[in-house]
């Protein structure tokens, strides 16, 4: 497929621009980037799931804060094979019961109109079938959410 040089750090920088307004007003955004090599990725593809999980983030934390006290944390960092990006809110976390449930198409908590239940599916699809990578999910059930994607430098060539 189309992989390309990808740069971790400036994905996140256009997906925040794409973002700011769903951010901005919602939550402190906390940044810690780490020292990243360029990685072989479909770049728009990868864009749109950190879209997703940060539009989710900020959902979340709306859903549970004022301005004030709303905060998301984005942090990268890498080891000899992949890099990885978690996003962390301070939303109302995600129940045992569903955790499995949201990474499945039309699976929404969200009002109808609101959500369709697909960005977790797509993004699903996105790292873990096209870039052989993962999206793991830590949350305790009440105070927040991290999801996490890791993404391997190199893809293997067939
Ligand atoms: P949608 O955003 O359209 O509902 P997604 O596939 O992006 O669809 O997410 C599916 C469901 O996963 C959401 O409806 C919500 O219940 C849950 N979810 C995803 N991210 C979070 C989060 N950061 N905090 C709490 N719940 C979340
Ligand atoms: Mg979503």
């Amino acid at each position: 497929e189309l992989f390309e040089e990808y740069d971790l750090h400036a994905g996140i920088r256009d997906t925040l621009i794409v973002a700011r307004n769903e951010v901005k007003y919602v939550a402190r955004l906390e940044e810690d980037y780490g020292q990243l090599p360029p990685i072989e990725a479909v770049g728009g593809m990868v864009n749109q799931v950190l879209l997703n999980i940060l539009m989710n983030a900020a959902q979340a934390v709306k859903s549970r804060h004022s301005e004030a006290t709303g905060l998301i944390k984005i942090r990268t960092y890498r080891d000899d094979e992949n890099v990885y990006c978690s996003i962390a809110d301070n939303g109302p976390g995600i129940p045992a019961e569903i955790r499995t449930d949201i990474f499945n198409p039309f699976f929404t908590t969200k009002p109808v109109g609101q959500g369709t239940g697909l960005g977790l599916s797509i993004s699903y699809d996105i790292v873990v079938n096209k870039h052989l990578g993962d999206i793991m999910l830590e949350s305790d059930g009440s105070s927040g959410a991290t999801f996490t994607v890791r993404l391997p430098i190199r893809q293997r060539k067939s």
